[in-house]
């Protein structure tokens, strides 16, 4: 909160009615992409929460993830690692299943990628109904990593109210950053 970086980065974001389908928002980050001083400052911002909470794991959701854990991961010293679309990786893998407004999808990562009590952050572009997100903490829990957080570049302002609704219901403070 008012950091002129923030605005910087949301003007940057170039926001598509009706793509892919009628009634969806889109928000597009590739033009975010285009400008290397807004992208960095996105980098950085969440570089700087998280550099020193001890995290060794940053895990990227495809395809719009990996365009910004690898930069996180490098500038905190963690490795990175890729939560795919079924049928991508090539090793051993677990999967965990979601649900979209239309049918279900699914998440893949390798086993091996992590070891019991590893300490990771996943990243995302944008969190809508969270199912995404839900799912990837679920596949890096099932390897016994602790979750510490999980990072969006986009939190639409709806979604901040729901999740700040159910937080306050579970009794926790309501904080929603
Ligand atoms: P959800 O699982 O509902 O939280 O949806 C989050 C995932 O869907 C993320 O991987 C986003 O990239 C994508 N997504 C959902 N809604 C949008 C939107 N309005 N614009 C861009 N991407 C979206």
């Amino acid at each position: 909160k008012g950091d002129p970086r923030l605005q910087a980065i949301s003007d940057a974001i170039r926001v598509i009615p009706h793509f892919p389908k009628q009634g969806i928002m889109f928000q597009d980050i590739t033009t975010l992409l285009l400008d290397h001083k807004v992208f960095k400052h996105t980098v950085d911002i969440i570089v700087d929460r998280y550099r020193d909470m001890d995290i060794s794991v940053v895990a990227g959701v495809e395809a719009r993830g990996f365009m910004f854990a690898p930069s996180i991961a490098l500038a905190i010293g963690a490795k990175f690692v890729p939560l795919r679309k079924p049928r991508k990786l090539p090793g051993e893998v677990i999967s965990e299943s979601y649900v979209l407004e239309y049918g279900t999808d699914s998440l893949e990562m390798h086993v091996g990628a992590v070891q019991p009590g590893e300490r990771a952050l996943i990243i995302d572009d944008l969190v809508a109904t969270g199912g995404t997100l839900f799912a990837a903490t679920k596949l890096l829990e099932r390897l016994g990593a602790e979750v510490v957080e999980c990072a969006c570049v986009i939190g639409l302002p709806e979604v901040k109210e729901k999740f700040r609704r159910l937080l306050l219901r579970l009794g926790d403070q309501g904080e929603v950053d």
